[in-house]
């Protein structure tokens, strides 16, 4: 058998969800998309720490190579620069697909070359996990439930989105490529995985990129007012980076394709989040109310109660550890005397 047919037989012993993470396994090559950017460099991070083989492909939209400039000269680590728009030929075991921007103000920037992202990126990445027979794994987001009606939001929920609204390149893009990933499961018996992902923050997230917790901390230490948009009061649920990456290791390896929501229920309003931001950093911030954005959904939470059962995964640090865990990388980068992202 070849090492790619024996992995996916079930006869390796890194197979399926029998061994823990953590423990020895052979080494795979993995190929992760978008690696360069927030939560690739994090999953870079550990798979190079496991010993796997690893390849990034990024095209640099939003990602850096200063997240992931501590690999570089290791022989197991390899970064491709390329759009996932274009066709790429690769030999591996495994596709981590994480290429796409992940903020609004980033992903609405060229909405066009979002949703090509999403969808033709999509394609190629699968096309290739086909032709090698790799197991693929899809990062979609919690923005296929929309402005959700059901709170919290399970898997089975089919979600509330706007088509045509500023957001749908991204939300709309995401929901294709689930679509494309069920349809090249079912179709051509390619091994997916589907991870549904809330809110995540942590260090090395953009700086500029405009979410709520980079920019909330980004101005207490700038001692500028915290931007709340909107009356404060719409929710969302954040998860810190560790986590998320540990999710998404325990989804690879394990035997069920999803959808997983990956997020940590703990749920915040913009204000309560605010609150947690000043007394972590600063406690005389002050707070600026701006008008909030179009199509802007009004609560976000996840049920992970299928993770729970299947992966045997749960969240572990609570925004009140997970925050001060991103300050000092933050400060940094404010402050201008960064050198590299080895965090
Ligand atoms: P990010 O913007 O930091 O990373 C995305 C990476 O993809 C960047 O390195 C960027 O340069 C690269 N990229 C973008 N378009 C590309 C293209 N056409 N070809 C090659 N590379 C390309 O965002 P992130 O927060 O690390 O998000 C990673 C993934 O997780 C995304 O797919 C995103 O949709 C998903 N996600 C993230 C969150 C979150 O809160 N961070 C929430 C839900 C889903
Ligand atoms: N593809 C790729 N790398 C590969 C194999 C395929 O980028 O190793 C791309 C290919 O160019 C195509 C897409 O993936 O645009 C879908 O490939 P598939 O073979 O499923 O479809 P087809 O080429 O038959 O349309
Ligand atoms: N938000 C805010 N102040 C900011 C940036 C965002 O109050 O400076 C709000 C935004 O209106 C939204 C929530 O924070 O209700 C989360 O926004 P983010 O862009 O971080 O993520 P997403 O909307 O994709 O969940």
């Amino acid at each position: 058998l070849s090492r790619v047919a024996q992995y996916h037989s079930g006869s390796m012993v890194n197979s399926g969800a029998k061994v823990p993470l953590g423990l020895k396994r052979k080494s795979l090559r993995v190929v992760v998309t978008g690696g360069a950017g927030f939560v690739g460099s994090h999953l870079v991070d550990r798979l190079m720490a496991r010993g796997d083989s690893v390849i990034v492909v990024d095209n640099f939209f939003t990602g850096r190579k200063e997240n992931v400039l501590h690999h570089f000269g290791n022989p197991r680590f390899e970064l491709i620069r390329h759009d996932v728009v274009e066709p790429l030929l690769l030999e591996v075991d495994q596709i981590y697909h994480l290429a796409c921007p992940a903020s609004p103000v980033h992903y609405k920037h060229n909405p066009v070359k979002t949703i090509k992202t999403n969808v033709v990126g999509t394609l190629n990445m699968l096309g290739l996990a086909k032709r090698v027979g790799a197991r693929f794994l899809l990062t979609s987001t919690s923005e296929v439930y929309g402005d959700p009606l059901e709170h919290p939001q399970t898997e089975a929920y089919w979600g509330n989105v706007n088509p045509i609204g500023v957001r749908s390149c991204y939300d709309e893009g995401k929901r294709t490529a689930e679509t494309l990933t069920m349809d090249y499961h079912r179709g051509a018996n390619v091994e997916v995985r589907i991870a549904r992902i809330f809110n995540t923050y942590g260090p090395r997230m953009c700086l500029d990129d405009g979410r709520v917790v980079s920019n909330f901390v980004a101005q207490a230490l700038r001692k500028e007012p915290l931007t709340v948009y909107g009356d404060g009061k719409q929710t969302r649920s954040f998860q810190y980076v560790s986590d998320l990456v540990e999710g998404l290791m325990r989804l690879m390896e394990g035997e069920h394709v999803g959808p997983f929501n990956l997020g940590n229920p703990g749920e915040f309003t913009m204000l309560e989040l605010a609150q947690v931001v000043k007394e972590t950093i600063d406690p005389n911030a002050k707070i600026e109310f701006r008008p909030n954005t179009e199509d802007d959904p009004h609560k976000r939470k996840p049920d992970i109660t299928k993770a729970k059962d299947l992966l045997g995964w749960q969240p572990k640090v609570s925004l009140r550890k997970g925050l001060p865990l991103m300050v000092e990388d933050f400060r940094r980068r404010v402050f201008g005397d960064e050198k590299d992202g080895s965090i």
